[in-house]
């Protein structure tokens, strides 16, 4: 699971760094491990499901009639329990990339491919070498505001931490604008699925945007808004960037606000600040803003009084249809000095060859990577190990557990089980696949995506993150139904934990794609024990040594998890038909764009 905020902070040293550059006169000692280490708040709705009586087998299998469920028949809970068991030792030390823990992780996975019989999936390799790169912004950059109008003669200088937060994603040794006119560009939304675009008729060449954060819909509670108070893809930090760039500005800054953001400036400050790891790309990231950053609020209020307006005035008018772009009139200049390092890492990846459509894939994916070693943990009894049994040893054991079910099925479609890299650091290794893909995204029916299955015992429910995305949900439906089982939707849909793991690359290239989680109404205990289960790991294991394997934990409820997702991939292999995004979602367009490259 990747933490609600940026990422965890990279204070070990990589092994086998390719080479450093830097701009600084003295690189930086590696900033200490102060994220905050913010837990996952336990889901505070009441589950919508009725209490109903635990299925017996149900009668008949789904619409296909290709399986017949049973509970837990087909994915065995020895297979499970073996892999997280190894995954969660001591000797994979956490499974930091870059540390001898990585090794050891990649070799067990790959491993576990051959003896399953699974073909490579990278011509010969199992592995898909993944360039990451680590970028520090040195801690004297600054942003100037120079006034013109009225303002004619002021300037305002923003500093580093307490007013403003700086860096570029271009991989250069040191990064500026000069005189770059400011354009405030309300959310910087571009959605034609909504007639919105907040960049119509303006051209940003050369200009830094300056950026609500969150989307109209959030900032109104108006459900008739993109998707009222649910975080949109379009209210994300990662898309005010991803977009300004699309748009040629030359810098893009986002205007901070508590509600928006979900986190105060106090976070924003430890989570951009100090080592930044990336995906790497061929251009260096070249097409991205020369300078990114995040400005305080009363920042905000201060530069857009310079030109005249008013920030609060702004933001009402951002909300509402037909909001146009406002050139500011006065200048930005700053920029930032980086101390960079390389080093490399992997996916693995492995198929199942399809017996009759085998140019077509179904995609199980798991993160295998988690946190390494503390130097010290305080309150960690002296263990320094980041075992991450739950994240994502289960994950990883999941899709393994789920392929030893699969692998003597004959699916009509490939089946391709990705165990990515670096997810702990941003969702890198995903971000990687995306844009690198093994197999066709066009060709990739969906995809299923598991992220720390908590060992809780039997539910009533499963819940489905990003609950109304794509047609998958009715078939997860059907089967659910056949174990007695209810959709729970996501409880905290504002917080857009369906952008925050690995699925969310492939989404982004149209891949429909489901993320489900363990219920929250226990068979024996209700929610009342479900909650205070989750509450007990939150305090005490969420991203912490505690996170550890044992033979105690009750898995059956995760193995009824991983039996309706091998029933999904199951379905989805032997079906000639292509799942669809819903209506209004914002991979809906992406997908229909690449319709022709199916045509058989
Ligand atoms: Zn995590």
């Amino acid at each position: 699971m990747h933490h609600y905020l940026r990422h965890f902070p990279v204070a070990v040293a990589f092994a086998g760094l390719l080479g450093a550059a830097s701009a600084f006169a003295a690189p930086q000692a590696n900033a200490p491990a102060s994220a905050p280490a913010q837990a996952i708040a336990p889901a505070s709705a009441p589950a919508i499901a009725p209490a109903i009586a635990p299925a017996t087998a149900p009668a008949s299998g789904p619409a296909t009639g290709a399986t017949t469920a049973v509970r837990g028949f087909h994915v065995a809970e020895s297979d499970y329990r073996r892999h997280i068991e190894t995954l969660a030792s001591d000797a994979f030390e956490g499974r930091k990339p870059g540390s001898a823990g990585e090794a050891r992780t990649l070799d067990y996975i790959e491993g576990e491919f051959r003896r399953l019989g699974l073909k490579p999936a990278n011509g010969d390799s199992y592995r898909q070498p993944v360039p990451l790169v680590e970028i520090t912004a040195a801690t004297d950059a600054k942003l100037t505001i120079s006034g013109a109008g009225a303002s004619a003669g002021q300037s305002l200088e923003l500093a580093y931490g307490p007013d403003i937060l700086l860096w570029t994603k271009r991989v250069q040794m040191q990064s500026a604008v000069t005189g770059s006119e400011l354009v405030f560009v309300g959310h910087g939304v571009v959605a034609p699925e909504y007639g919105w675009n907040d960049y119509a008729g303006v051209d940003m060449k050369g200009k830094t945007a300056l950026i609500l954060i969150n989307d109209p819909g959030f900032a109104t509670a108006d459900a008739t808004l993109f998707k009222g108070r649910s975080l949109t893809y379009y209210g994300r930090w990662t898309y005010k960037f991803e977009e300004a760039a699309r748009q040629g500005a030359a810098g893009a800054i986002i205007i901070h606000d508590t509600a928006g953001a979900a986190y105060g400036w106090d976070v924003v400050q430890t989570s951009w600040s100090g080592p930044q790891l990336d995906a790497a790309s061929p251009d260096g990231n070249a097409g991205r803003a020369a300078l990114e950053g995040w400005m305080a609020g009363e920042n905000g209020t201060k530069v857009l009084a310079m030109a005249g307006q008013d920030l609060a005035k702004l933001r009402i008018q951002a909300s509402q249809r037909g909001f146009k772009a406002l050139p500011l009139g006065i200048n930005a200049t700053g920029g930032v000095r980086n101390l960079i390092r390389r080093a490399n890492s992997a996916n693995l990846a492995a198929v199942l060859p399809g017996t009759e459509r085998p140019g077509e894939y179904v995609v199980f994916m798991a993160h295998w990577d988690h946190l390494g070693k503390a130097m010290s943990f305080a309150g960690g009894g002296g263990d320094t190990i980041f075992n991450g049994a739950v994240d994502n040893a289960t994950g990883v054991a999941g899709i393994l557990a789920i392929a030893a079910a699969l692998k003597d099925t004959k699916p009509e479609r490939s089946v391709l089980f990705l165990a990515v890299t670096a997810e702990e650091s941003g969702l890198l290794g995903s971000y990687y696949y995306g844009n690198n893909p093994l197999v066709s995204h066009a060709r990739t029916a969906a995809a299923f995506n598991i992220d720390a299955l908590h060992p809780l015992g039997r539910t009533r429910d499963v819940t489905v993150v990003g609950y109304g995305a794509s047609s998958l949900e009715d078939e997860l439906q059907v089967f659910a139904t056949q174990q007695g089982r209810v959709l729970r939707p996501d409880p905290v849909p504002e917080r857009g934990y369906f952008f925050r793991s690995d699925h969310f690359n492939l989404a982004k290239h149209g891949v429909p794609a489901l993320y489900i989680k363990e219920g929250a109404d226990l068979l024996e205990g209700g929610v009342e024990r479900a909650e205070a289960i989750d509450r007990e790991f939150n305090a005490t294991r969420y991203h912490k040594p505690g996170d550890e394997y044992s033979p105690t934990w009750d898995v059956k409820g995760s193995i009824e998890d991983l039996e309706l997702l091998y029933l999904m991939g199951l379905q989805q292999a032997n079906s000639a038909a292509w799942p669809q995004w819903y209506a209004g979602s914002e991979f809906r367009a992406i997908r229909e764009r690449s319709a022709a490259e199916r045509v058989r």
